[in-house]
């Protein structure tokens, strides 16, 4: 339920709103608009009482939340949300471009790579130091060391950090080095660990899973901003289907999808959702086309040896390239 309170409420009569809510033991999350601020409410039960609410001064009315996620509906936030890491914006006029390795593999590896990435014109660095592999044999991350030489790299080229949180343990040494967090594909409905990175307030890249719907992509959305954590962004990986050319099939439908049911920034990630570079830049394009929010590219200094996913990962040159299309593309559907 919404409660859009009138544009000249007062603080005081909100607070009683939000009182009355939780005298009924539900719990109410703040909007606070430009106009006016809506509470919405959530809960395992519902509102038994709605005239206690309706009556009381300073509101206007109460609607019904159609979809089962709540805070991620666009119906409790008509304007698109911004996230805000560093000096990144996610979801503003500006089409945020991620670049970096797969895996955090060296100093020289990740180094290169994120002044290649700078220098590009990209905006922030990912790069993995826990990474979740099919296979137990294959590597599996240079864990805090490759923590320590993302903020490095950081350091080298004032890049923000996103990176991939596996598990609810590794979230305090994480937020020491990173900007934020990574939930990847296979952790998508890991809910102990979306309810441990809402609570830590940081912020959160939150992968679709191979086999999830976009429905089940919010409600999982919807666990981390249960915490009141709102820097949320959520990402197209490609989805499995029975077509095997690919490695994964890019659902490109998602992101007007997302767009139109959820408040919350979009990007695509092209390089797990082809596994294959020379599909990288013409997917590209097409998020850009279809109103994706940025892009998060795999970009390797040799991928021939890359320690994973270097069959889909850009050489440097080709990540320029890339920012030279997509920045055509941002200026044909008015983004910068
Ligand atoms: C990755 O970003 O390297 C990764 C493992 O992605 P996904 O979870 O989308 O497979
Ligand atoms: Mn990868």
């Amino acid at each position: 339920m919404i409660v859009t309170m009138s544009t000249n409420a007062t603080q005081a009569q909100i607070s009683a709103v939000v009182e009355e809510i939780e005298h009924q033991s539900l719990t109410a999350h703040l909007i606070r608009g430009t106009e006016r601020t809506v509470i919405v409410i959530v809960g395992q039960g519902k509102l038994e009482s709605q005239d206690a609410v309706r009556g009381l001064p300073g509101v206007q009315n109460l609607t019904p939340i159609t979809h089962p996620y709540k805070l991620a509906s666009r119906q409790v936030h008509p304007q698109d949300s911004q996230v805000q890491v560093g000096d990144v914006q996610f979801g503003g006029p500006d089409i945020v471009l991620i670049g970096g390795p797969c895996s955090v593999e060296s100093r020289k590896q990740l180094i290169e790579t994120a002044k290649a990435i700078r220098d590009a014109g990209g905006q922030m660095l990912r790069g993995g130091a826990f990474k979740p592999r099919s296979s137990p044999y294959s590597f599996q991350g240079m864990g805090e060391a490759g923590l320590e030489l993302l903020a490095e790299a950081r350091e080298a080229t004032g890049l923000p950090i996103v990176t991939e949180v596996m598990a609810p343990e590794q979230i305090p040494l994480i937020m020491r080095y990173a900007d934020m967090f990574q939930i990847g594909a296979r952790n998508m409905q890991n809910y102990n660990l979306l309810h441990a990175v809402g609570e830590s307030q940081f912020p959160v890249l939150l992968k679709r899973g191979m086999s999830a719907t976009i429905d089940e992509l919010l409600m999982s959305a919807e666990y981390i901003l249960s915490h009141g954590n709102r820097r949320v962004v959520l990402c197209e990986r490609g989805i499995r289907t029975y077509e095997t050319t690919t490695r994964n099939t890019t659902d490109i439908n998602a992101v007007p999808v997302l767009k139109t049911l959820t408040h919350l920034p979009v990007m695509l990630d092209p390089s797990h959702s082809t596994g294959q570079r020379n599909y990288v830049i013409p997917i590209s394009r097409a998020a850009i086309a279809a109103g994706a929010d940025g892009l998060i590219i795999e970009v390797h200094p040799d991928p021939d040896h890359a320690l994973s996913d270097g069959g889909q990962s850009l050489r440097f040159d080709q990540f320029a390239e890339l920012v030279q299309q997509t920045r055509k593309l941002a200026a044909a559907v008015g983004r910068s």
